[in-house]
This record gives C-alpha cells, structure tokens and sequence, in this order.
C-alpha cells in the first residue's frame, strides 16, 4: 500500500461526528469528508442551519435570521463559488441606512467608522449632533494628543475625544446593531483594526477614520461590504447539505447530543431524538468528535474532559426577530432606506430592516403578489437586557413590532394593513469584540485542543457572523484531521 492509499483507507475507517449543524457544522463536516472520512452531522433542531434559517410569511420565503454575508477575508464567497452558486450572490441595494431618536431619524452619514464621522462639519453629521455636538466633536482636533492611543474601550475613546452626542447618536446606535453590545464594552483594536495606530499618528480621533479611508482598511471594519444570495442566505445551506449528502456524509436532524465521554481512544455520544411525542435516547460512536454548537451546549458537552469550561456560565441574551408583511404603499419610496438603527434607549425594538427596499429579489416575489406589499424585519433585545417581546403573546409581539415599525419607519401602519408576521427567537453569545473576551476565548480553544481527537468551532469562539465562522470551521477540521490523523500516521 502506498503512503497516500493508507492514509485515504485510514481516513474512511475513521469516524467522525459534528455536533450541532449549523454554518460552522456544516463547512467543518465537508472539509473533513473530501479528505474521504466518514462524517455524520447530528442537529438538535429539525432542520440544519441554525441561525441561517428561512420562514414562510405569507407565502414568501424570507431570511429569518442571517440575511448576508460581509466579504471581508474572502471565506463566505469561495464557498459559494465552490457550491456553483456565484450566479445567485447579490449586493444589497444602494439605499443609506437611517438612525432614529435624535430626536427625529436622519439617514446614517456616509464612511465613518463604527460611525465616528471623519469630518463632524458635515451636513449629515451635524444633522444628527446638531452645532452644540459639532463644536464639541471638533475639540477632537484641536486637543493635545497627549492621552490619545491607549484607550482600549471604545465607548471611552470616542466619549473623551469627540463627546457624548457622537457618542450616543452615531457609533452607540452602529455598535448596538452590528454587535448587540455597548460602545464603552468593545475593544477598539478588534471593532476598528487600525484605529488605535492611525490615531497616535494623526494626533486626532477624526484624522485616523480619515486615515483608514484613504488606506481602505475599512473593508476590514464590521458591514463595510455585504453580499447576499438570491433566494435567501438560507439556499446557501441547502447546497451545503446536498454536497455533503454527495460526499456520503449523513445530516441527522432532530438529534440532540446530550453528553460526551472519552473511552479509551473513542468518544461515546448520548443522544436523544428531539421528537416530542416519542423522544428515543441512543448511544453513539465516534473517533472524532466536533463540537459546532452554540456557546452553553458546548461548554456544557466539553467539560467532563476540560473542566474551566464549567467555570463561565455564559450570558445568551436573547434576540427576537419579527418579520412583518405589510400592504403599505406609502412604504414604496422606502422613506428609511434600507433600515433604521435606533439610539438605545429611544424605542424598543434595536433596529429594522426594510427587506424589500434592501434585497430587489425580496421585492420582485413581493410585487409579484400585491404592488404594495413590502417585508419588514424588527428585531429586539441586546447584550445584558430582556428583548421587550419577553413574555408576550404571539399576537402581541407582533403588535409592538408594527408599532415600533411604525415610529422606526416614519409612516402610521395601521394593523389592517398587517398580511402576516413570524417571529424567531435566538441566543446569542457575547461579541468576541467585547473587552477581553477573544483572549478568553483563545484560552479555551488551547485547553480544547489538548485533548486528542476533539475540535471546537462556532461564532462563539470565532464571532458572530459568517466571515467569522467559516474560516474558523475550516481552520478547526484541518486542525483536526492534522492531529487525528496525518500526525497519528506519521507516530506509527
Ligand atoms: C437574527 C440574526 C441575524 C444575523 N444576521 C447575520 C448576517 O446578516 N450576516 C452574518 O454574517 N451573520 C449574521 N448573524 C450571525 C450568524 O448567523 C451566526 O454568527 C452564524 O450563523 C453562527 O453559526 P454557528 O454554526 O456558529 O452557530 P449556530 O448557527 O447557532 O448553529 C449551532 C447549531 O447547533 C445546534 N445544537 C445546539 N446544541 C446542540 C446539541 N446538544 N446537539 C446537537 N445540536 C445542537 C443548534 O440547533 C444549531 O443549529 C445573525 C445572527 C442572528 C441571530
């Protein structure tokens, strides 16, 4: 047998489990079976996915929860090119973003980062600080840069240089949508690579976003650049599951993995099928385990064998997404673009997503069904407060939401006007631009990763979003075959 020959027969004789199956899941099970192992993906929901998932809301197929991909790093696109879904990708349409509760809503001034304004004398960023916010943004310039550089939070930074109404009015409502976190809890250096160091060298906060932009590192900051798919992010797991079906690779769903333990040089799963009416418990095999789930079931699954990951009790808040399809002519202008991010604190929902005004295919099945009919996307909660949807009805849910549409929207949508909503429920771990959170982070993947024939992935370790993830999947079951199997040949 040659060198190559018996390492394919030493791959298919091994077996390989994925915990949990969503993007990170998924990408991590078909990197690991074009090498030729034997891979099964077990997933506690009844579809994989996890937080790419579509609804039907009033007979169209929507995004209920991931809706695109940034393009940083390159990762999400040559997986949909590797797919053959290149014809599908879509960029969403030009239309600015507004933030609300000024008072009053503005569109979102262009560039920026995090929504620090390069220049605070502009007639869109004095629109939303008004000349008091200008005057005090602009000490930016004009202040010794003796403390500058070394401010690690970003809320600090920004407070301290350009004052409370930038603060407020344009980076807290950016940094409460795209991380679900507050300004004062994110780390410059991870939310604005870059920003600490050009602002040491202009001398200026305003200078160093002026820098990144001549230099283009914005493409590197958080919803610089977004694709999408036609059809929905959730096509993209649809032909990830049928390349893994043509790999050989079993997609279980309605398994739910209820604890691991090492046996020798095996790893024995207890499993419970998560049908309600009748739920069987099975035990199963595997020589190699992956666990791809959120951050509470891992931590959970993985410390009989690393017992610090008991240690942190992960706070999960909750997001409610509700999706609303309205018959409202007076939303075919798209008077708020393509959404609206709102100051916290000012309304209850966090932000809203005008989905017709942003994706023309969502629009085109719309029309197709009414010449008014828009989606609509209100989504509630943040890090370290209950989503004001905690604890109402279905009906009252989605009640708020037309209202909060409403006031976000800038147009009375009366519920007549409501053809039907959906609401989806998530978890969602601390952003890993939080302080401290990505040297904790790396502290766990290096205590997973001293156990033999286990891997970890998921944004909870990478962070949210799919540029995160996928590359942080494909990294871990290459880390992973590598350990478990190339290093194991090359010992014996
Ligand atoms: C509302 C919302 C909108 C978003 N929008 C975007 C966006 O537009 N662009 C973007 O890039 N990112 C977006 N994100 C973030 C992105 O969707 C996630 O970061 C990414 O999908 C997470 O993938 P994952 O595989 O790590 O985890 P998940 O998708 O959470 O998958 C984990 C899976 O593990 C399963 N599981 C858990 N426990 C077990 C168990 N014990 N046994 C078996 N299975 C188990 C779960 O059911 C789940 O399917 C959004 C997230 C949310 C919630």
């Amino acid at each position: 047998m040659t060198a190559e020959s018996e390492l394919l027969d030493r791959a298919q004789h091994t077996r390989l489990v994925v915990i949990g199956g969503g993007i990170g899941g998924l990408v991590a099970a078909l990197q690991c079976a074009k090498v030729g192992i034997a891979v099964t993906v077990l997933e506690a929901a009844d579809r994989p996915g996890g937080a790419i998932r579509a609804a039907e809301v009033a007979g169209l197929t929507v995004d209920a929860g991931a809706e695109s991909y940034a393009t940083r790093g390159g990762h999400v696109r040559a997986l949909i090119d590797e797919l053959g879904l290149t014809d599908a990708v879509v960029t969403p349409s030009a239309g600015r973003a507004w933030v609300h509760g000024l008072p009053g809503a503005a569109p979102l001034p262009a560039g920026g980062v995090l929504g620090i304004p390069a220049n605070p004398w502009n007639d869109d960023v004095r629109r939303i600080i008004g000349w008091s916010g200008v005057w005090r943004a602009y000490l930016d310039r004009v202040r010794p840069p003796l403390t500058i550089g070394h401010e690690r939070s970003l809320g600090k930074l920004v407070r301290s240089r350009m004052g409370a109404k930038v603060l407020d009015r344009l980076v807290a409502p950016v940094v409460a949508g795209v991380y679900s976190a507050r300004p004062d809890d994110v780390d410059v250096e991870i939310a604005a690579p870059g920003l600490s160091t050009a602002l040491t060298r202009t001398g200026s906060l305003s200078g160093a976003v002026s820098t990144l932009q001549g230099h283009r590192d914005l493409s590197k900051a958080p919803g610089a650049a977004v694709e999408g798919l036609d059809g929905g992010m959730s096509t993209l797991i649809d032909a990830l599951v049928s390349r893994l079906r043509e790999l050989g690779v079993e997609v279980r769903t309605g398994v739910r993995v209820d604890a691991l333990a090492r046996c020798e040089s095996a790893w024995r799963l207890a499993t419970t099928t998560t049908d309600a009416d009748a739920p069987v418990e099975e035990e199963l095999a595997a020589d190699i385990v992956i666990v791809a789930t959120d951050e509470t079931a891992a931590r959970a699954l993985l410390a009989p064998e690393v017992p610090a990951l008991a240690d942190e009790q992960p706070a999960q808040p909750r997001i409610d997404v509700v999706t609303l399809v309205l018959d409202a002519a007076a939303l075919d202008t798209a008077p708020r673009g393509t959404g609206v991010l709102a100051v916290p604190g000012t309304t209850q929902a966090k932000a809203l997503t005008h989905s017709t005004a942003k994706w023309q295919w969502l629009a085109a099945q719309a029309r197709s069904q009414h010449p008014h009919r828009h989606v609509v996307r209100v989504s509630f909660g943040a890090q370290g407060e209950a989503p004001a949807t905690d604890g109402l009805s279905d009906d009252d849910v989605a009640a708020l939401a037309l209202a909060e549409a409403s006031v976000l929207l800038g147009v009375a949508l009366e519920p007549a006007q409501l053809v039907a909503s959906h609401i989806e429920r998530y978890a969602q771990s601390q952003p890993a631009s939080v302080i401290g959170r990505r040297e904790r982070m790396a502290a766990v993947r290096e205590a997973v990763h001293r156990v033999p024939r286990v891997g970890v992935t998921g944004a909870w370790l990478a962070g949210t979003g799919l540029a995160q993830v996928v590359p942080d999947a494909i990294d871990e079951a290459e880390h992973v075959r590598r350990t478990a199997l190339w290093a194991e040949q090359a010992q014996a």
